[in-house]
Order: structure tokens, then C-alpha cells, then sequence
């Protein structure tokens, strides 16, 4: 039986209608920006898998990095332990985080760093007596799919299934000059009841690649700050380098209370999350009452392996050679950018750091699941590149490494499918 036939037998795969499905591509090895399938196909991984990838797949760097980790240490329980990777990690991420980041929290995957932040928001104000119980949240926001996750998220036909089932949110539309004064009225109207305000920092990621500008969301959350109201940035998607600057938050005045990371943490090789916090938030929880605990930990927190895998991730991340591939990957999108504005076929284009998306026309429903999503993402992939739209959005952010040629051939493939397709 061929690897295809025996995962159809046994694997139940993420966003897979069954009855309709296209068998997976069985994919065998990756290099740079490049994954390769078994019968030798080469595909471009111009979505990074996900958007996890920062370094290339198979980064000799950070293989060698957990390779010698595996040797020493493979896991050990972080409650009442603890290890030198985990300490490193926290001690090297706070110094670049927004100077009021103090404490970091590990757990599993973005949607866990999220649920963590979420608890740490809402017990902050249970174990100060006061009763703030309500969660802000953006319009079309995507935090995760476990339940506190998708609760903070917009309801779609993703949550459809579980809608009566999430807890309540308060949902507001992203900011612009126009509605900016009605959003923070909106907000002081419920401050009283507000434990919380969670946003994606300046590109909503599943919502489309949706793009906003940073000012207005500093002024949000500077007015969020003055009414009480704890800020949660959800850098799982943002984070590591993807806006352009090492955080989102880089690129505001205002500083968030609670930050969420995952993706890029490890450099796109294994799962990892974590949630940093202020000194005030944590002081919350110093209590010889047990009640003011926070009783939340995977199994698998802290992981060593994860921890090697990060720390190797940071250090290529803070060599120069990446930032110069951060500026040269923003400066070849703004120029593809300008070179295809205007075409009949896109509606628009738009850009934040190393992310491009490009906005398909379509009579169709321009919703995540229209037909002309499924066509672009068979045409890319019959040209060896993997980019999934998101409906009628296509969107290129790929791994730091990748070439000139790559991007190039990406480009070209691009042009070809506007007077194609
Ligand atoms: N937050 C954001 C902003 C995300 O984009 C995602 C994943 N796309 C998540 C949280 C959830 O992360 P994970 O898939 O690792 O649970």
C-alpha cells in the first residue's frame, strides 16, 4: 500500500471535508523554503506551513541544536523543576519583549497560550476581589480552536457547530478614523464589567490577511489601559519578525498587559506556546491562599526539546543575515506589489512587513470557502508552490531564507494566474 492509501485508512486530517477530500501530498523531506514529496515533487512553501517556518525546513542549526538536547534531557516535569532551556528562553525572550513583559508562562500551541491568557486575565481580577468577567474581541478575530480560543474568536461557519456553547464576548469592529470615537465610548459604557481586551496586533491572520493601522489600535489601547481593561496582544501569528519588526507591538506606544506566542517561537519545528505577563498581573497570584493558584499546566510544559528548539530559533532570528532577509523579502513584495496594481483581476493588494496579500476578484461569495479558493490553490500547487487562499485571498509569507529566484518564480506564477484564472 502506498503511504497516501494507508493515511487514508488511519488519518483524520485538519480541514478535510471527508467525503470530498483530495488525497494528501505525502511529503518526505524539506529544505530552505522548499518541501519535497515522495515521488520527488518540489513544492515552494510560500505560507511557511501554516505560517510557523522562520528559518527553512530542515535547518541544520536547529536540528543540531535538538539533537544534542535529546542526548541530555528529553522532558521532565516543569511543576516544582525546573531546567536551564526553559530559564534561558525566558531570560532571552523578556529582554527583547516591551520592557513590561516580567514573567513567561509555557504550554503547548498558540490556541493554549491564548486559553492561558485568558485565565490569567480573568483570575487577575477573581483574586482581587472585583468582578470583570467580560472579554473584549475584534469583529472576525481568530485566537485558536479550543473553546476559550474560539470563544474569543468571531463566529463563523468554524464555530457554527459549538456557537451556543461559547461563552459571551463583547465584539467590535477593527479601528479606523471614523469609528475610533465610538469604539472607546463603546468601551467606557462597559468598562466596569471588562476583565479583558484580546486582539490580533495589526494583521487579523485568518480573518483574510485583514490589515489595520497601528495608531488606531494604539489609541484603543491606550484608552482600554485608562478604563482598567487588561490588553492581551496575540503575537502567535505576528510574532518573530512577520510585520517587519521582531513584535507587532514593536510597532506601538502602548504596551500590552499579557503577550501569546507560538508559530515562529521554535522556528516552525515542533509545538510550543507561551504567554508572558506583567510583574502586577503575577503579583495577583503570590498568595499563601491556594485558591489564587493558577491551576494550569499541559504535561508536556516547558518541554526541553522545545525550549533547545526556540533558544537555536532566537539566535538565528537575531542574526543580522535575518533581519537583512526580513528587508529584502518586504522590499522584492513592494515591488511585485506596485508591479501588479491595477490588474483587472485583483480587487487589492496589500501589505504588512514580509506578509503580501492580494485580493482576488470574484462573482462568487468571496467566503473561506468559494470555488474560486480551491481553483488558485490547485493552480499554485500544480506549479510547485503551496499557497492556500483564504477564500478569495491569496496571501505569500514565506520562510526568511527563501531566494530571489524562489520569490521570483512565486511572483511569475502569481502574474500567470491573474490572466488565467
Ligand atoms: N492565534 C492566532 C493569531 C493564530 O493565527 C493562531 C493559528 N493560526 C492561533 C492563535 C492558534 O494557534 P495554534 O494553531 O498553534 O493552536
Amino acid at each position: 500500500m502506498s503511504l497516501v492509501e494507508r493515511d487514508l485508512a488511519v488519518i483524520w486530517h485538519p480541514y478535510t471535508q471527508m467525503q470530498t477530500a483530495q488525497p494528501p501530498i505525502p511529503i518526505v523531506r524539506g529544505e530552505g523554503a522548499c518541501l519535497f514529496a515522495e515521488d520527488g515533487t518540489k513544492y515552494i512553501d510560500a505560507i511557511s506551513s501554516w505560517w510557523v517556518n522562520i528559518h527553512g525546513h530542515g535547518n541544520p542549526y536547529i536540528a543540531q541544536k535538538v539533537a544534542e538536547q535529546l542526548l541530555k534531557l528529553e522532558h521532565a516535569i516543569f511543576a516544582g523543576f525546573t531546567h536551564p532551556g526553559a530559564v534561558e528562553l525566558a531570560e532571552r525572550l523578556l529582554a527583547i519583549l516591551p520592557e513590561n513583559q516580567a514573567k513567561a508562562f509555557y504550554s503547548d500551541n498558540g490556541s493554549t497560550a491564548v486559553e492561558v491568557a485568558i485565565k490569567m486575565c480573568l483570575q487577575y481580577w477573581f483574586n482581587t476581589g472585583r468582578q470583570r468577567t467580560k472579554i473584549l474581541a475584534f469583529k472576525n478575530a481568530y485566537h485558536g480552536d479550543t473553546f476559550g480560543a474560539m470563544s474569543v474568536s468571531g463566529r463563523s461557519a468554524f464555530t457554527a457547530a459549538f456557537d451556543s456553547l461559547l461563552f459571551e464576548v463583547e465584539f467590535i469592529d477593527l479601528p479606523n478614523a471614523d469609528n475610533l470615537q465610538d469604539l472607546k465610548a463603546a468601551i467606557t459604557h462597559l468598562k466596569s464589567d471588562l476583565a479583558c481586551f484580546i486582539f490580533e496586533p495589526l494583521v487579523q491572520g485568518s480573518a483574510g490577511m485583514v490589515m489595520y493601522d497601528a495608531a488606531h489600535l494604539d489609541e484603543l489601547m491606550a484608552h482600554c489601559r485608562q478604563e482598567g481593561v487588561l490588553l492581551i496582544a496575540d503575537e502567535v501569528f505576528t510574532g518573530f519578525g512577520r510585520t517587519g519588526k521582531a513584535f507587532a507591538c514593536d510597532h506601538l506606544q502602548t504596551q500590552p498587559d499579557i503577550m501569546c506566542f507560538s508559530k515562529g517561537l521554535t522556528g516552525g519545528t515542533m509545538a510550543f506556546g507561551l504567554t508572558t505577563c506583567t510583574q502586577v498581573i503575577y503579583d495577583a497570584f503570590l498568595s499563601d491562599d491556594k485558591m489564587k493558584t493558577l491551576f494550569h499546566g499541559h504535561s508536556y510544559t516547558a518541554n526541553p526539546v522545545a525550549c533547545a528548539a526556540s533558544l537555536a530559533s532566537l539566535d538565528l532570528f537575531l542574526a543580522p543575515a535575518t533581519q537583512q532577509n526580513i528587508d529584502r523579502i518586504i522590499n522584492l513584495h513592494q515591488a511585485f506589489a506596485r508591479k501588479i496594481s491595477g490588474h483587472p483581476m485583483l480587487k487589492s493588494t496589500r501589505q504588512t512587513g514580509t506578509i503580501l496579500a492580494l485580493e482576488w476578484k470574484t462573482d462568487d461569495n468571496t467566503s473561506y470557502f468559494n470555488t474560486l479558493r480551491d481553483r488558485l490553490y490547485q493552480y499554485f500547487l500544480s506549479k510547485g508552490i503551496i499557497l492556500r487562499p483564504l477564500g478569495n485571498i491569496i496571501y505569500i509569507l514565506p520562510p526568511y531564507c527563501i531566494t530571489n529566484d524562489e520569490l521570483d518564480y512565486i511572483y511569475s506564477a502569481i502574474e500567470k494566474a491573474l490572466d488565467e484564472i
